[in-house]
């Protein structure tokens, strides 16, 4: 029986959050908190593996008390069990000192049921480094199998995973040993909707809490701020680009007009010296 780990977050929807201009860093009131997508299919993905080759799904999230949430959505997709590490220790924390919290908890979740296989996303829509799985995995002395978009095989008996690694321009076939942390491209699945009991049993589900004090062995100064190495010197938002013009008509017509301005640059260019 396999027990799979997967490890989700919740952020807050970039596809509509706000940038406040003066500080240039998120507005996170300004949208709604979802469980990160890439996480959901890293969720979908355990799930299926459970129903191939039986076992137990487990989720695990670092946050503040909101993120229950993205717990019980996970229940939905089809987790049987959820964890939450939540303690004003953890805040601040890069994704140094976020894969070492994550790690603990980890352990003691290992002492509950024998870990063979974490899942991540590739990474998360706020945040974007892709760093915490790998670093997982380097903590646990486990091989990270990043950008995986198919999982062949798992073979528990005789230790070993095979999946597909995405390339640039294809894909390798990889053999691991188990236990081992997989981080998923989207592409590896579609989240279907949530089946009906799912979603009766997350309605009432309720977590596994811990806070710093429940977890064994943890040196304080490795986690939050105090454990975070990294500096965020500045961040800014985007500009958009300026002018540009639409151009409108029939498809022959907008080529026309495209070409004319495409010989005008040209022109433009080539009197400037251009060759
Ligand atoms: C100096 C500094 C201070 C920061 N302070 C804060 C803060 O106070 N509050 C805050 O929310 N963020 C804070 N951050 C951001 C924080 O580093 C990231 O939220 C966190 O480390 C995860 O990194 P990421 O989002 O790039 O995840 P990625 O590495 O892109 O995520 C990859 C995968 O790892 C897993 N994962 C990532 N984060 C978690 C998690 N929390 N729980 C479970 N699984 C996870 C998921 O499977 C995810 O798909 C801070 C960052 C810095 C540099």
């Amino acid at each position: 029986m396999l027990h799979i780990v997967a490890c989700i977050k919740q952020v807050p929807d970039t596809k509509i959050i706000k940038m406040n201009p003066k500080t240039n860093t998120m507005d996170r009131a300004s949208a709604p908190a979802i469980l990160n997508p890439y996480d959901a299919h890293a969720v979908e993905e355990a799930v299926r593996l459970k129903t191939r080759y039986g076992g137990i799904v487990s989720v695990l999230t670092m946050g503040p008390p909101p993120a229950v949430k993205a717990i019980k959505k996970c229940i939905e997709i089809g987790a049987d069990e959820g964890y939450m590490i939540s303690d004003r220790a953890f805040a601040g924390a890069d994704t140094l000192a976020t894969s070492y919290a994550l790690t603990k908890a980890i352990d003691k979740i290992a002492k509950i049921q024998p870990v063979d296989l974490i899942i991540c996303g590739k990474m998360t829509i706020d945040g974007d480094t892709g760093q915490v799985g790998p670093g997982i995995a380097r903590r646990l002395d486990m091989p990270p199998l990043t950008s995986v978009k198919k999982v062949v095989e798992i073979n528990k008996e005789q230790g070993y995973a095979v999946v597909h690694r995405k390339l640039e321009d294809g894909y390798e076939v990889v053999q691991s040993t188990l236990p081992c942390l997989f981080s998923v491209e989207k592409e590896i699945n579609e989240v279907p909707y949530s089946p009906m009991p799912n979603m009766i049993k997350a309605a009432s589900y309720q977590p596994h809490i811990w806070s710093v004090s429940d977890l064994e062995d943890v040196d304080r100064t490795q986690l939050g701020l105090k454990g975070s190495p990294t500096i965020v010197s500045s961040v800014w938002a985007p500009q958009k680009p300026q002018g540009g013009s639409m151009l409108e008509g029939a498809a022959k017509e907008q080529v026309g007009k495209l070409l004319d301005i495409v010989m005008e640059k040209k022109e433009l260019f080539q009197a400037r010296g251009g060759v």
